[in-house]
């Protein structure tokens, strides 16, 4: 029976749904949202630690104890490594689908139909270049059922 409900959900595109019901998906999502931004803001500041203190302050103490001045510095990086094993993998709330990973028919930036994962912009928005080699734009719709997941985008 679950079974039967997972496959018709992940069927359903953001046509099926009623304004109330992508209202509740949107709000649903939005902890998601939260958390992502909270990890990815976290991240840049642990190198921004990194960088502007414990390296400094590892290579002032380098100097004198060649032994073991880096360690802070190897500590904090392996931290930051191991970190990533935390890294938010956000979900649709309506299909399932990993939201940075999974792409369909719909651009996670504009939302239009028509996006192809196999061409590296969408022909609507133009935006999605570098889809493969890291992430230069926001997802604000889901790419494999359409519907809005974050008005903000992440
Ligand atoms: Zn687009
Ligand atoms: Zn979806």
């Amino acid at each position: 029976m679950d079974d039967d409900r997972k496959s018709t959900s992940r069927s359903l595109k953001v046509s099926d749904y009623s304004a109330t019901e992508l209202n509740e998906f949107t709000r649903r999502f939005a902890s998601a949202a939260a958390h992502y931004r909270r990890w990815m803001r976290r991240w840049w500041i642990g190198w921004v630690v990194i960088f502007v203190v414990v390296l400094p302050i590892g290579l002032f103490a380098f100097s004198a104890h060649p032994e073991y001045g880096m360690l802070p510095l190897f500590a904090a990086i392996l931290v930051q490594a191991v970190s990533v094993l935390w890294y938010p993998k956000p979900m649709c709330p309506a299909c399932d689908e990993k939201l940075e990973l999974n792409f369909g028919s719909y651009c996670p930036q504009c939302g239009q139909l028509g996006f192809d994962p196999s061409i590296p912009s969408c022909p609507t928005c133009g935006k999605l270049d570098r889809l493969k080699s890291g992430r230069c734009y926001k997802i604000h719709y889901c790419s494999s059922c359409g519907i809005p997941v974050d008005v903000k985008g992440f």
